[in-house]
């Protein structure tokens, strides 16, 4: 069996965040989708699963009560079984905490994993760190910006990883970690069987014990990072559309108007 582990978040399905009095984003009571990014991350996933059906995907997430929705959805997408990792100890776990957290999960829980895929980041927190720090803690390879696997063996893959003037092929040596960025491919639809699938599946629910860490790794306790302040930039206003019958004119409507800004 090769096992796959895909790490999904739920982020608010709103441009319209709403913030707690510590400064962290309110997940609570907030319509939430899986992140974008995941569902590629899924998807890749569910694409060596269509070549391979010794393929095994499990997909955590760790949140609250309500995230489970995700992971039903997953569930319908195709992926085979799915824990939510949920308890009042994780309450404001920063990047370290959560990924020391999904970590300990995947150790415990599916030690004998193959591969672990994150999204690239979170639309919410946007650090883009979990996928990495959980490489680290668990000792293995990562790859970044991963647009696509073209090969999978038992003992390596290949991936195509974006770098700025162009795109890598990297072999990688299995297990380890990816972050996957959109792809050439759009997210596959739930179809009705797998919506039959997932509201049948109980979604285990793991909590601190499961962890087999510290209380003090976890949770605020275990995060070291604090967010001081929390603000939204002062919404600029829309630009000036200047139509003119030709350059002259547009560049006398220029001179205006730094003369106009000179004596301002
Ligand atoms: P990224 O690192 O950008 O995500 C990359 C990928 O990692 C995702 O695509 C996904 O595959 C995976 N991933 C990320 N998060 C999860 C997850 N939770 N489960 C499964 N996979 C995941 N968040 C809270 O929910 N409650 C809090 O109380 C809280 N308190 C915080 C306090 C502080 C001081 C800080 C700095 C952050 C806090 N956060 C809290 C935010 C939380 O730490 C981050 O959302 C989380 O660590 C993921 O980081 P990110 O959103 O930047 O994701």
């Amino acid at each position: 069996m090769f096992k796959i582990v895909v790490c999904i978040k739920q982020v608010p399905d709103t441009a319209d965040i709403k913030w707690t009095e510590n400064n962290t984003i309110q997940r609570e009571g907030v319509e939430s989708i899986i992140n974008p990014f995941d569902t590629y991350a899924l998807e890749t996933a569910l694409r060596l699963k269509d070549l391979d059906e010794n393929v095994k995907i499990s997909v955590i997430t760790m949140g609250p009560n309500q995230a489970s929705e995700i992971l039903k959805k997953a569930i319908a997408m195709g992926a085979d079984e799915a824990f939510l990792i949920s308890d009042r100890k994780f309450a404001g776990s920063d990047t370290l905490a959560t990924s020391k957290t999904l970590s300990a999960i995947i150790r415990e829980k599916i030690p004998d994993f193959n591969l672990i895929i994150c999204g690239q980041f979170a639309t919410d927190g946007d650090t883009a760190q979990t996928g990495p720090a959980i490489a680290q803690h668990l000792g293995l390879a990562q790859v970044t910006y991963v647009s696509e696997i073209v090969q999978k063996t038992s003992e390596f893959l290949l991936v195509k990883k974006e770098v700025e003037d162009g795109i890598e092929t990297l072999k990688v040596i299995l297990p380890c970690v990816l972050c996957v960025q959109k792809g050439y491919y759009e997210p596959r639809k739930a179809l009705i069987n797998g919506y039959i699938k997932s509201q049948l599946t109980q979604i285990p629910i793991l909590t601190f014990e499961d962890t087999k860490l510290n209380v003090d790794q976890l949770g605020l306790k275990g995060s070291p990072t604090y967010v001081s302040a929390a603000f939204r930039p002062k919404q600029k206003t829309s630009g000036e559309l200047i139509n003119k019958e030709n350059s002259l004119e547009y560049a006398k409507f220029l001179d205006d108007k730094i003369k106009e800004f000179a004596n301002e």
